[in-house]
């Protein structure tokens, strides 16, 4: 089969022909059908986060057709629509039983660890192939599995409540996602701080109060707009300690922030007066449940999660046009992501 493959670190991913992987009692073998292009991808290509092995199959946001399923497999057979979900565990090490699959002491990510959907084929267990309904397109079923999974998780572990406010810090692709699913939770107002213009403005276009963090100090204007109070939740999805501290500053008495974005930077706090007094939680996010996708998937179904037309690019399963995708997913400064799309039929 055709596949497009990492074969060394901080060179362009080549085209390849490999063999369709077999499958065991429990595996199942799907026919791609779309792939999302992910900023990890580029940071696994320049060497910035570890691989465990070369040559190695990118992608970790896949859709597509059931091919083959293994004989111990129930509840998906050929010719099902499914998404992937990217996280591979054991299922009975401490942390699986508990339901904390991101914690798996063996746990392997699709697409690092293991070969992923920049390919004809992807194998994967038959427990992380989810049923993807009709009206999903497979664009849409391979990139909700990754940022707006991590969103999901975010507003899940910050308890966010019906009427709660929120302030999200950076709008990018899961900001785009954050936003929605905040809606989809009967949220109350919505803030986003951001520092891009077109960001901004389509933040405010899809009702949110837009806080332009370039023209005045954003907690001052969180704290503006909300009577003093501050928000209920924060979510941090920049990387930054500066936006970290500021999301936690937004917060009103019992407000809770979950940080999401990475950075190796020290955020400092004023224990008293910024996070006890008020009983304010800081919050650390990683991965998703697989138990919260199909919450996720229903959102897609019903409209609540959108990804429109103009939001996404399409890019061949070619090393070149993916290659030239990846150099740009880390100066993109829009929602649109690009997908490969690997079989037409929907
Ligand atoms: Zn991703
Ligand atoms: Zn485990």
């Amino acid at each position: 089969m055709r596949a497009v493959q990492l074969i060394e670190i901080r060179k362009p991913l080549t085209d390849a022909d490999i063999t369709i992987p077999e499958l065991g009692s429990s595996d199942v073998l799907i026919r791609v059908a779309a792939a999302g292009i992910c900023h990890s991808d580029a940071h696994y290509r320049a060497g910035i986060s570890k691989i465990d092995r070369l040559p190695l199959t990118l992608g970790h946001e896949v859709a597509g057709r059931v091919e083959e399923v293994g004989r111990d497999v129930a509840h998906v057979s050929a010719g099902d629509r499914v998404c992937v979900h990217y996280l591979v565990n054991c299922g009975s090490c401490e942390f699986c039983v508990r339901g904390l699959e991101q914690f798996c002491r063996s746990g392997q990510m699709i697409g690092k660890h293991r070969d992923g959907g920049y390919a004809e084929f992807i194998k994967v267990p038959s427990a992380n192939a989810f049923p993807l309904p009709d009206d999903i397109p497979f664009e849409v079923g391979a990139i909700m599995m990754c940022s707006s999974a991590t969103a999901l998780h975010a507003l899940n572990k910050a308890r966010f409540k019906p009427e709660e406010s929120i302030a999200i810090f950076g709008f990018g692709g899961l900001g785009f996602s954050a936003l929605q699913l905040a809606r989809a939770f009967d949220c109350g107002d919505v803030y986003v701080v951001e520092i891009n213009p077109a960001k901004l403005a389509s933040a405010a276009k899809m009702g949110a109060t837009a806080i332009d963090a370039k023209a005045a100090d954003s907690v001052e204007q969180i704290r503006g707009a909300t009577a003093g109070k501050g928000v209920d939740v924060a979510l941090e999805l920049i990387g930054s300690a500066k936006t970290m501290r500021q999301a936690v500053l937004s917060l009103g008495p019992l407000g809770r922030a979950a940080l999401v974005g990475l950075t190796a930077e020290l955020m400092s706090i004023h224990p008293y007066s910024e996070l006890i007094n008020k009983e304010a939680e800081i919050i650390g996010i990683s991965d998703h449940l697989a138990t919260e996708l199909p919450v996720l998937i229903e959102f897609a179904r019903s409209g609540k999660l959108r990804f429109p037309p103009e939001t996404l690019r399409v890019v061949d399963l070619d090393a070149s046009q993916i290659n030239a995708a990846l150099d740009a997913v880390q100066d993109s400064i829009d929602h649109v992501r690009t997908v490969i799309r690997v079989t037409c039929d929907e």
